[in-house]
Order: C-alpha cells, then sequence, then structure tokens
C-alpha cells in the first residue's frame, strides 16, 4: 500500500529561529492529521540539525531541498548526502523545477544526486513537470515521461521503493494556478503507467505520487481525492504551519 504523504518545502525562507518556531507549530497541530498521512518538512541545510532536535520522537519527517552530486572533497559549498543523513535528515527533495531552473540541474546530475542520496539511507521526493511553453504546446506528457525515464529508470525496482515521485507543473508553482483535479489527475495516472511498464504494475502501485504547484487549503481535498494523487509538495501553504496541517487534513 502507497503512502499519502503530504510535505512543505520551505525552500530559501525563514531564518534558523524561525524556522524552529515554524517547526514546533507543525508538531503541535500535527495530531489533527489522519495517522496515515506522514508529514514531512523540507528546509535550508543550516536549519536541519536544529530541526532535528524539533522533530525527534515526533510523526514530523526531516528532508533536506538537495544535495551535492558528489560523495564527498573539494566541492566548496556543497552539501553531501551522508551529511544529510547524519543531520537526521529521512528524506531529501531532487530536482525541484527552481533548481532545474536557476542552477543547471540535469536528469544526468539527477540520476547522481539519487544514487548517493540513496546509497546513504535517504529516501529521495524525485521532482518532475512540465512548463507553461510546453503545457501550452501539448508536450506535457513527452516532458514528464522524458524526465521520469531519464532519472527513476536508472534504479531498481527495490530503490523505487525509497523514492516518491512529486508532479509539480512549473506554471502552478507559486502563481496561485492550480492544476485542476481533472488535469493533475490524468498527468498521475500517466507517471504511474510509465513506471508500471519499467517496474512492474505492483510496484507503480506503491508508489507515492505528491501534486505539487499552488496547493492550499482550499483546493487540496479536491486534488487528494483523485485516485492516483497521494498527497501533496507544498510551497507557500509550507510556511504556516496552520495551513500546512489543514492541507493534512484534507484526507
Ligand atoms: C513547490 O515549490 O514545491 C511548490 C509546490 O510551491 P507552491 O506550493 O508555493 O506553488
Amino acid at each position: 500500500m502507497r503512502k499519502k504523504i503530504v510535505a512543505g518545502n520551505w525552500k530559501m525562507n525563514t531564518t534558523v529561529p524561525e524556522g524552529v518556531e515554524l517547526a514546533k507549530a507543525v508538531v503541535e497541530l500535527s495530531g489533527k492529521a489522519d495517522e496515515s498521512v506522514q508529514l514531512i518538512v523540507a528546509a535550508p541545510f543550516t536549519h536541519l540539525c536544529p530541526l532535528a532536535e524539533v522533530l525527534k520522537g515526533t510523526r514530523v519527517a526531516l528532508s533536506a531541498e538537495n544535495c551535492a552530486d558528489k560523495e564527498k572533497g573539494a566541492y566548496t559549498g556543497e552539501v553531501s548526502a551522508a551529511m544529510l543523513a547524519s543531520a537526521g535528515c529521512g528524506y531529501t527533495i531532487l530536482g525541484h523545477s527552481e533548481r532545474r531552473q536557476y542552477y543547471g540541474e540535469t536528469d544526468a546530475k539527477l540520476v547522481e544526486k539519487t544514487r548517493l542520496a540513496l546509497a546513504n539511507g535517504l529516501k529521495v521526493i524525485l521532482c518532475v513537470g512540465e512548463n507553461l511553453e510546453e503545457r501550452e504546446a501539448g508536450k506535457h506528457f513527452d516532458v514528464v515521461e522524458a524526465q521520469i525515464k531519464n532519472v527513476l529508470f536508472n534504479f531498481s525496482a527495490e530503490e523505487l521503493k525509497e523514492i516518491v515521485i512529486a508532479y509539480e507543473p512549473v506554471w502552478a508553482i507559486g502563481t496561485g494556478k492550480t492544476a485542476t483535479a481533472e488535469q493533475a489527475q490524468e498527468i498521475h495516472a500517466f507517471i504511474r503507467k510509465t513506471v508500471a511498464a519499467k517496474f512492474g504494475a505492483q510496484a507503480a502501485e506503491d508508489t507515492s505520487i505528491l501534486y505539487g504547484g499552488s496547493c492550499k487549503p482550499s483546493n487540496a481535498a479536491e486534488l487528494f481525492a483523485c485516485p492516483d494523487i497521494d498527497g501533496g509538495l507544498i510551497g507557500g501553504a509550507a510556511l504556516k504551519a496552520e495551513d500546512f496541517i489543514a492541507i493534512a487534513c484534507s484526507y
């Protein structure tokens, strides 16, 4: 049975003390969400050690927002998967569209990052999604299929168990424009079919596929009701504990 997951992506927001307060508030409200929902917060590198302390023994897991594509060594400014694991992370987001767009994240780099994250015991939230131009040209299925094939298809069915897919249409991220439940369901089903073609129907059934893109308390229930949507990757609305938990309560 695949997991329902609601993960907050804080991006480059909050100072360390603000982040600690936000995490404490999330923990305090977390009991409102159904037990079956895995809660995750993804925070900047600077926040991870103090947040690991706050989240220890709670139902809220800790995630990084990225990791290096190299194991260790002379890579100034990078943070390795081993470092993230030692800081208390259980997950890392990889391939967020902001990293693809602003920091030259390629599918080839994502293969390395995913390999290192898994080797260090981290679960991966792998982001895919098309931009507006691609959606308007009707290329969204091709774009997402290529992203899945270029990255995910390099791993085994066993490794797939440690990977969560997040479908995030770039045109919906931080724009207030959400994909309709029909648009989201259609492409989530397509992603599951693509995963099934390589890894088998059962492996695809067991893979959590999250929706991300202006998901908020007012639209989460409709999205989460779709059969192939297994939760959300939440940006802006994750910066308010009440909204983040209200989204998790949409199940
Ligand atoms: C995200 O960046 O992962 C995201 C979904 O952002 P937002 O919810 O703000 O659109």
